[in-house]
């Protein structure tokens, strides 16, 4: 750690995506940076979120393609998982690139500060009774995994995500309470893992903030490959049992289970920091900002999961650029939540950008109209034998305004769509745009004499009318 002292031109607390994000690309502008972090750069996203999460759900699609070799002719026999090295290889995921982004703290020249941080000060912090000050702060504490009443976890039968990466075996049966991004990917991963999973969700459908249709075909999807759920029934209460737990939901039906996920969502980590105490307003403990991501306080920014809305690591990365390219004076462009990609990695994936049809009709109306392109006529998919679709929600006679996919390895797609969404591209302007073939971006198939195209390109197409 290199020395603290006063006079940074901007002060980061927390290094998370959100915090080293700014932090790079403040000094990147040849502004001097303090980053505070009491644990580990990186944060959420690279040590207990995303990166592991993705690793695990990895290893479980390598036990599915074992466990599926003979329907390609591949001989092979599915002997069981090694939890012990699957997280030898998940750890070695992370700690790599935890190497590399502490190789980019100092390459990039930033102050790591390794300690809690606490506002004392509108735009000063104090770590271990060291102040720190700077002409601007940025807020960037991330999140935690939240609970419900009479929900305790002790980290054994009733766990948490964190938990839930760093289990040493793989348990015969788990009940993951809410059915949103994280339920849904360790359901998705464990089921892999050859685990009984019961996911439970509150509200009527798994993945409740995407398009309807594609929460339909992720329930089939579900059903297909015995993942049971219930939805639309809020769990009661939950007892141990001698095995493990055993959950009661709306209506009196109970659930035994090894284990209990709770995944109910997170909540921003900001109690106790000094943030009220400076005149920062908040709310429900998020951190209120206008939409350049200043806070109530002159010179105090904040991003990433304590501001309310996705909670995504890219999200906080491009708030995190956009406030030190605001501090450096670069007037960037405000960010439009909306064109935020949205990937549930789970089998198969989800995949969404913009708006859902029926957010666009609450906002647009009858201009709104809709094309879904079934993927089983596209030759990736036949090869991969999946299933989905391409969903396009656009304007009459005006730009696409959501694109929503739905199978296996779609979610890379959603880069393209996003591009074309926050482009306001009309699908006219890019349905003439090639695609390689055979991938879900277009499929060949020779039909009575004359080619059809199917998929992504097929959907602009047919929008284009
Ligand atoms: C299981 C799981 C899977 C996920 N998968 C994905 C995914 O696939 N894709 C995706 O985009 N997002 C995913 N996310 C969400 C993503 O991890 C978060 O959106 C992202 O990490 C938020 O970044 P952040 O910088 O706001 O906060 P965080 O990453 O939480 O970082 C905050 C940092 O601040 C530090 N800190 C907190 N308080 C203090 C203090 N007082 N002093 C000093 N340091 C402090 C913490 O130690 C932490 O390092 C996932 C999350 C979880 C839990």
């Amino acid at each position: 750690m290199s020395a603290p002292n006063s006079g940074y031109d901007v002060v980061v607390l927390g290094g998370g995506s959100g915090g080293y994000a700014a932090a790079f690309r403040a000094t990147e502008l040849g502004l001097s940076v303090a980053l505070i972090e009491k644990d580990k750069v990186g944060g959420t996203c690279l040590h207990r979120g995303c990166i592991p999460t993705k690793a695990l759900l990895h290893a479980g699609e390598v036990a599915d393609a074992t466990r599926e070799g003979e329907q390609f002719g591949v001989q092979a026999t599915f002997n069981g998982i090694d939890m012990k090295a699957v997280n030898a290889y998940k750890d070695g995921v992370v700690g790599r690139l935890y190497k590399g982004l502490q190789g980019l703290v100092k390459a990039n020249k930033v102050t790591l500060v390794e300690g809690e941080g606490r506002l004392v000060g509108p735009t000063t912090v104090e770590v271990d009774g060291q102040r720190i000050t700077g002409r601007n702060l940025i807020l960037a504490t991330g999140s935690y995994a939240k609970t419900l009443p009479g929900l305790s976890i002790d980290g054994e039968r009733i766990i948490t995500s964190e938990h839930a990466l760093n289990l040493d075996h793989v348990p015969a049966s788990a009940v993951v309470l809410g059915g949103g991004v994280i339920g849904c990917e360790f359901a998705s991963a464990w089921k892999s893992f050859g685990v009984d999973v019961t996911i439970v969700e509150a509200l009527p459908r798994l993945l409740p903030p995407e398009d309807e249709q594609s929460s339909k075909a992720l329930e089939r999807a579900f059903r297909k490959r015995g993942i049971a759920f219930k939805t639309g029934r809020p769990y009661e209460k939950v007892e141990r049992t001698d095995a493990g737990i055993r959950l009661t939901i709306q209506g009196g039906e109970t659930i035994e289970a090894e284990l209990l996920l709770v995944a109910v969502g997170r909540g921003p980590t900001t109690a106790d920091l000094g943030y009220e105490q400076q005149g920062v307003k908040m709310e429900r403990g998020f951190v209120l900002t206008d939409d350049r991501l200043r806070t109530s306080v002159p010179n105090v920014y904040a991003v990433g999961d304590i501001v309310p809305g996705l909670q995504l690591a890219h999200r906080g990365f491009q708030q995190g650029i956009f406030v030190a390219e605001e501090i450096a004076g670069k007037n960037p462009a405000v960010i439009d939540e909306d064109g935020i990609p949205r990937i549930t990695y789970t089998s198969p994936e989800v995949a969404s950008v913009g708006l859902t049809e029926a957010k666009a009709k609450e906002r647009y109306g009858e201009r709104v109209r809709t094309l879904t392109y079934d993927l089983t006529g596209n030759g990736r998919s036949q090869i991969l034998k999946t299933a989905g679709f391409v969903k396009l929600v656009s304007l009459t006679d005006g730009p696409v305004l959501g694109v929503h996919i739905v199978g296996d390895r779609v979610g890379e797609l959603i880069a393209e769509a996003q591009l074309i969404y926050n482009w306001e591209a009309y699908p006219a302007d890019v349905a003439q745009l090639i695609h390689p073939h055979p991938t879900h971006g277009i499929g060949h198939h020779a039909s009575a004499g004359r080619e059809r195209h199917r998929g992504y390109r097929h959907a602009l197409a047919q929008a284009r009318g």
